[in-house]
């Protein structure tokens, strides 16, 4: 199907963009990537009047680590998050997700602030972002200088495709605080067939102390809850402990408890919240496997 006309604006400024959001109000939808709103208008799921590209904005394509940040600038494609040599060494969890998300043709133009703003809860970044504790800083009608706001990403996520998102409002970056000397993550993905949206997924970062005891820990789970979920009483279990294979099992019994899958084609319920236990077992044993002994 073809999507309904609609008009195309193409700013060059972050500026322009939001007053062009503004002037339109709820007719304009912002165009990143593409890779979920463009499907959406060719099945009529999404009329916008004016389509807004963010595509030829300079400058929103940052991918840097800065004072104790990972700072991803919003139209950082996955492919560039798949590619980097900074995720690769430094988030594993985070290069493990980017390789998993679709194919390479949608690798290539999604991004990931798109990913996050389309709030899919089987979106990959979503659960990956949560396990590593992200925010996501959203710039308004008022600018760069006064009219940004940081918002944690499990605040961010308010329903299935819902967000915090005010109108006028884009994302402008997402951060992920940078990882410590004993640190790692790992993400795990089922799907039906490569490229597909996930059945389950799970991301998890974690951090020991010098004696091996966990002091930091992150669960994040896709495509098993109205949003991407945090596993909060899985992490609180890890704090504090020596991360042995009866700590290990145990979060993943907890994490299992906090997903609220429903059964549909990609699988029964009953099945996914035991793909949460399995997937989460093993993502902390391959990130535990990941921390560097000193
Ligand atoms: C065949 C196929 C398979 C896929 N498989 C997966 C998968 O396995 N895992 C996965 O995670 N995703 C998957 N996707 C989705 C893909 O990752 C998309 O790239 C992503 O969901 C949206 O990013 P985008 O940049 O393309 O956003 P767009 O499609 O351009 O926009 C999506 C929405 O976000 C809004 N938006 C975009 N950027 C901003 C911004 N900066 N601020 C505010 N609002 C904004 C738009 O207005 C729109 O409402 C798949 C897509 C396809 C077509």
């Amino acid at each position: 199907m073809f999507p309904a006309p609609f008009e195309y604006a193409a700013p060059s400024t972050l500026d322009q963009a939001i007053r062009l959001l503004q002037q339109y109000g709820p007719d304009a939808r912002l165009l990143a990537g593409g890779q979920s709103l463009i499907p959406m208008m060719r099945f009529r799921l999404a009329n916008p009047k004016v389509l807004i590209d963010l595509n030829r904005i300079p400058g929103m394509d940052f991918l840097e680590e800065d004072r104790g940040v990972l700072r991803i600038g919003a139209m950082v494609r996955h492919r560039a998050m798949e590619r980097a040599s900074l995720i690769q060494q430094r988030y594993p969890l985070l290069a493990d997700a980017a390789r998993v998300i679709a194919d390479p043709i949608v690798r290539n133009w999604g991004t990931v602030g798109g990913s996050i703003a389309h709030a899919d809860p089987a979106g990959d970044w979503g659960a990956a972002l949560l396990a590593a504790k992200a925010e996501v800083v959203i710039t308004g009608p008022k600018g760069r200088r006064i009219g940004q706001r940081t918002v944690p990403l499990e605040e961010f996520f308010t329903g299935p495709f819902m967000t915090a998102l005010q109108p006028g409002e884009i994302v402008t970056e997402i951060r992920v605080p940078a990882p410590g000397p004993r640190e790692a993550g790992a993400y795990l993905k089922i799907e039906r067939k490569v490229g597909d949206f996930a059945v389950v997924a799970v991301g998890v970062q974690i951090a020991l102390d010098a004696d091996g005891v966990c002091r930091k820990a992150g669960i994040g789970l896709c495509a098993v809850g109205p949003t991407s979920l945090r596993a909060r009483e899985a992490e609180e279990w890890l704090i504090g402990k020596r991360l042995d294979e009866g700590v290990i099992a145990r979060a993943g019994e907890l994490a299992a408890e906090a997903s609220q899958p429903t059964s549909d084609t990609r699988g029964p319920a009953e099945y996914k919240r035991d793909m949460v236990r399995v997937l989460t077992v093993r993502a902390l044993r391959k990130a535990l496997e990941r921390i560097p002994m000193v």
